[in-house]
């Protein structure tokens, strides 16, 4: 399995942007890892062609259906046809912002897979459901509600993003990480069976930053990460890709 260094931009960058794809390239011509960023749409096609070879880009988001009347959406086709390989979906942000519900998030999944792009499908708990103990059920009610029958190492990427960590600078414990983490991988591998379950690549995500990239790469069962405001930035990305080259297999 090759390990996930991935960007999530949100609403944020504009083309002057594109320098730090520029940058990011010449810092990492030939990656020990997979690169990913995923722009807002409107840079998807110029950060495609800007990103090489070597630097995967994708979507935010797509919408269920393959086209029509849906002002405002994208679908997973025209993601492809900017130049994307991967969407991520169901990310806590769009869960709460636009309500999207479990089904709503399998049904892009569908989409996704269906136009050949790699689902990133996001999972975690929200403050609340930690402190009342209900972490673990919370995530496998996502994880079996968001992902539709057919999940493979090459379709399927899974990242663990407390909503309490997102932008917050708050970080699980390496032991909270890993039981999860762990978790997600039994929930995947009595769905899946141990051949593909192990082969898919679980991120974690929330507040990654290069000083504490290292410490949570080596929890188990953690494949890379998916990364908010540090992604945006060439210096510190390129901190948390070359920790991630270096952690142990
Ligand atoms: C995210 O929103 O996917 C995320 C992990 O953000 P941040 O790294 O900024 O916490």
């Amino acid at each position: 399995m090759r390990k996930l260094a991935a960007g999530n931009w949100k609403m944020n960058g504009t083309g002057a942007d594109l320098a730090e794809v520029a940058a990011l390239r010449a810092a990492h011509p030939s990656p020990a890892v997979d690169i990913l960023i995923c722009p807002p749409a409107t840079l998807l096609s110029r950060l495609s062609q800007a990103a090489g070879p070597a630097i995967a880009s994708g979507g935010q988001d797509c919408h269920a259906a393959a086209s029509g009347a849906h002002t405002g959406d994208i679908s997973a086709a025209m993601l492809i046809d900017a130049g994307a390989s991967y969407v991520i979906l169901g990310h806590s942000e769009r869960r709460a912002d636009h309500r999207e519900t479990d089904a709503v998030v399998a049904a892009k999944c569908q989409a996704a897979w269906a136009a050949g792009l790699t689902a990133v499908v996001c999972v975690g708990e929200t403050e609340a459901q930690r402190d009342a103990g209900q972490t673990l059920g919370a995530i496998g009610a996502q994880l079996a509600g968001s992902i539709p029958e057919g999940a493979g190492p090459d379709t399927l990427v899974v990242a663990y993003e407390p909503v309490w960590a997102i932008g917050t600078g708050r970080v699980p414990s390496p032991e909270q990480i890993a039981e999860v983490h762990d978790f997600l991988r039994a929930e995947l591998t009595a769905r899946l069976g141990p051949r593909t379950a192990s082969g898919i690549r679980l991120l974690y995500g929330g507040s990654v930053k290069p000083d504490n990239a290292a410490g949570i790469f080596a929890v188990s069962n953690v494949d890379g990460a998916l990364v908010g405001g540090a992604s945006l930035k060439a210096a510190d990305f390129s901190a948390i890709v070359t920790a991630l080259e270096d952690a142990p297999v």
